[in-house]
């Protein structure tokens, strides 16, 4: 087992700095505020020297001596000290305080802070009490930066913060803002270096041993770099917790420290393993990739030239560089079927491959296919190409997906237009996009919009309705008779669509004799004929009418009905003066009062009720005006007059014989019921008044 100690195992300087001044001030009457670092032990040893910890300045009596660790305090600390009269020894690292004074002068400017870290570590805690207005902690770039968009902004970033998330904090703040955003990038070198290794020394080995306190908020990032790769991480907060169980599996393990824990920690790591496995080398980073080199220079997904030596049943053996020969699988040889005597025709040919991993070399050719297709595909899709993923995953801020190697990512905004809260129910779903940008860090990622085809397609759309809307328009007039099939009924009326245009078919306007539903008359899917009544440009809206090209009822009544026809109706409605008989629908004809009996009626509601069935005679029949008069009497027997009195010179017919007719006229009444008593299209006054003439 190769084992490789970081460069950068134990303190940073910061905290060395707090340390060792706490190692060697007079104790007495001495405070730390706060644990001067994250590890247990040091913070035993300075308590042992007779130095507590206090939790909050005001646990500090007056005129003590008060140790401000590495991580700074905010402003109110050091005015709390000079009116309480306590010394302060102040041991902010000097990385830190500069970012405390970006963050006094940012915020004295008016600009809102933002401080990327966790808002409850005590250096952010420290940052903030140096702000003269608004703050914002954020520990991700998912959160949500919307609450800046108006904003003049500073960022500034916890020293110990991610470097990699403090870039994509910055970038998703940059989009969101409208107003300034300036950015201070405030992680510390030692940080920085730090990070880079766990970052190496992950490639370089198996698994790594990550010490540092459980609550270390720079122990957690290295932590997080070093699994980033896949590998195994090994996290211990100190150096008595190492079980070499944990780790024997592995051929190299590299081990580092947080920036609090001094470096003896590493080095007893290191002598335990030495004590399970004699066979355990302590070797550093250097050595490694020099000896490593002797070997080979490769880098994971490297392209290399190399010459084909040999072919075997398992693939072929290539050398790039007069280096060793290494095999080419044949699963991984881009070919429909491998054949070895095919490719041991082949020795000498320089073929291109793919380091796909290290330790030992393994090579791809099929990968270096697919990679050009996929550098093919990216730049259609970088010359504004549509493209389409389906969905895999979302996170806070967007949706993600993979094109190929390359992983995909949408912001929420970018899904389609207006908030998109239910981010889940796109998993699954085919997704189509257009690129925003492909943002080049460790691995390329594209960033893409749904949003901007889809607004692109509602216009084209929209345009094309408009076009066409005009182009109808221009083609219509009222009183047109056009085509159209009704697509759907309602109760008001059916909308029928005429060369792709709703239009809209009025219930009134389908039946001359009116219609309880659209579906007596039209029915949905079929095409007709319709007259158009109404254009209304500005509103978009067209009215037209199916019973306008229908005849109506009385057109055909001079064929059906004459003067002298016996007919068959139903009383419809009574009015003082008469009744109405609908003989069909949308012809009506009225019987007077007077025609009703030969007897003296006072309401023709005695004798006749709606509903009623009856026969009459027509009277008279005028079609331009919509008019049958009816008689019901003249089909009945007139009665016989008793006796004729005298009233001085005036003749008075006395009463007639009750009763009606109970048969139907003869031929001989009717003609003389017609010739003298009939009323020959008279209207309801003359009738009125041929019927009080006949009765005087
Ligand atoms: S990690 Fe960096 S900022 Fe923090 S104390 Fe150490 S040197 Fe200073």
């Amino acid at each position: 087992m190769q084992v490789i100690l970081a460069k950068n195992c134990g303190f940073c300087r910061g905290v060395k700095y707090a340390v060792e001044t706490a190692l060697s001030v007079p104790a007495e009457n001495t405070f730390v505020l706060g644990e001067i670092i994250h590890n247990p032990d040091v913070i035993r040893c300075i308590s042992d020297r007779g130095i507590p910890t206090a939790e909050d300045v005001s646990e500090v009596p007056e005129g003590a001596t008060l140790i401000i660790r590495s991580h700074g305090v905010g402003r109110e600390v050091y005015a709390t000290c000079e009116r309480r009269g306590i010394r302060v020894i102040d041991c902010t690292c000097g990385f830190v305080r500069h970012t405390q004074k970006i963050v006094e002068e940012q915020s004295a400017a008016g600009k809102t802070v933002v401080i990327a870290g966790h808002s409850s570590h005590p250096e952010v805690v420290g940052l903030v009490g140096w702000a003269h207005g608004e703050t914002l902690v954020v520990a991700s770039e998912g959160e949500d930066f919307s609450a800046l968009r108006e904003k003049n902004v500073a960022l500034v970033a916890q020293t110990t913060f991610s470097e990699e998330r403090f870039s994509k904090i910055a970038e998703n703040i940059k989009k969101e803002c409208q107003k300034t955003v300036e950015i201070f990038r405030t992680i510390c070198y030692t940080t920085i270096g730090r990070q880079k290794e766990a970052r190496e020394l992950a490639e370089l080995c198996d698994a790594v041993v990550v010490i540092g306190g459980l609550n270390s908020s720079n122990t957690d990032k290295l932590c997080e770099i070093a699994s980033a790769g896949g590998k195994f991480v090994y996290r211990l907060a100190r150096a008595d917790d190492f079980e070499y169980e944990k780790i024997k599996i592995f051929k190299r393990v590299g081990i580092i420290t947080g920036a609090s824990t001094p470096d003896w920690q590493a080095q007893e790591v290191l002598f335990k393993m030495e004590e399970n496995n004699a066979e355990v080398q302590a070797t550093t980073m250097q050595d490694v990739v020099e000896e490593m080199g002797k070997e080979e220079r490769y880098k994971k997904g490297q392209l290399i030239k190399a010459k084909i030596v040999s072919a075997t049943d398992e693939g072929i053996f290539v050398s790039a560089s007069g280096k060793k020969e290494i095999l080419l699988k044949k699963e991984e040889i881009d070919c429909e079927e491998y054949n070895k005597e095919a490719y041991a025709a082949k020795i000498g040919e320089e073929i291109e491959v793919m380091v796909v991993s290290l330790n030992p070399v393994e090579l791809s050719e099929k990968k270096v296919r697919k990679m050009k297709e996929e550098e093919a595909v990216l730049a259609g899709i970088e010359a504004g190409e549509e493209f389409s993923v389906v969905c895999t995953g979302f996170n806070k801020g967007g949706l993600t997906a993979e094109l190929g190697s390359y992983p995909v990512f949408v912001p929420a905004k970018e899904i389609r237009s207006g908030y998109v809260k239910e981010l889940d129910k796109y998993v699954g779903k085919k997704l189509r996009l257009k690129l925003i940008e492909i943002r080049k860090e460790r691995r390329k990622e594209i960033i893409a919009s749904q949003r901007v085809i889809l607004e692109a397609e509602k216009a084209a759309r929209e345009a094309a309705k408009a076009e066409k809307e005009e182009a109808f328009f221009n083609a219509i007039g009222v009183g047109d008779v056009v085509e159209g099939k009704v697509e759907r009924v309602t109760s008001f009326g059916a909308f029928v669509s005429v060369n792709g245009f709703d239009c809209l078919a009025h219930i009134s306007d389908l039946s001359w004799t009116g219609v309880k539903a659209v579906t007596d008359v039209l029915e949905i899917g079929k095409r007709y004929e319709f007259k158009i009544l109404k254009i209304d440009r500005e509103a978009k809206k067209v009215s037209i009418g199916y019973k306008q090209l229908q005849p109506q009822p009385w057109d055909l009544a001079a064929e059906k009905y004459a003067v002298g026809d016996v007919v068959h109706g139903k009383v419809v409605r009574i009015v003082p003066f008469g009744a109405f008989v609908e003989l069909e629908k949308g012809i009506d004809g009225l019987v007077h009062v007077s025609q009703i009996s030969h007897e003296w009626l006072e309401n023709p509601t005695s004798v006749l009720t709606i509903g009623q069935e009856i026969d009459a005679k027509i009277l008279a029949f005028n079609p331009e005006e919509r008019k049958i008069n009816l008689s019901i009497k003249a089909l009945e027997p007139k009665p016989e007059t008793v006796e004729v009195k005298t009233e001085g010179d005036k003749p008075v017919r006395a009463k007639k014989a009750s009763g009606r007719r109970d048969s139907k006229p003869s031929e001989e009444d009717e003609y003389r019921e017609w010739n003298e008593g009939g009323l020959g299209g008279a209207s309801i006054a003359e009738m009125l008044k041929l019927d009080e003439n006949s009765d005087k």
